[in-house]
């Protein structure tokens, strides 16, 4: 289904709403880029050195499902 993306300093990500299985790994390991509460709730804008990209990369690793893909630049 549908794609959305979201543009970050040094990498991006995509997330597809139907392919997540709620399994919250993206919430527990980087909750400063996943936030439910808020809009929108992925906001790679934080990982602006390339240490948090890193670790945003392996967070989105650890998704389940595939929901998560990293969109290098
Ligand atoms: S880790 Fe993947 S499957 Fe789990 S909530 Fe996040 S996007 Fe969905």
């Amino acid at each position: 289904m549908t794609r959305k993306y979201y543009t970050g300093p040094i990498i991006g990500v995509s997330f597809d709403a139907d392919v997540c299985q709620h399994a919250a790994e993206c919430v527990r390991g980087m909750p400063e880029v996943f936030n439910v509460s808020r809009r929108p709730w992925i906001d790679p804008g934080v990982a602006d050195t390339p240490e948090l990209a890193q670790k945003l990369r392996n967070v989105i690793g650890r998704c389940p499902s595939g929901a998560l893909c990293v969109e290098e630049r």
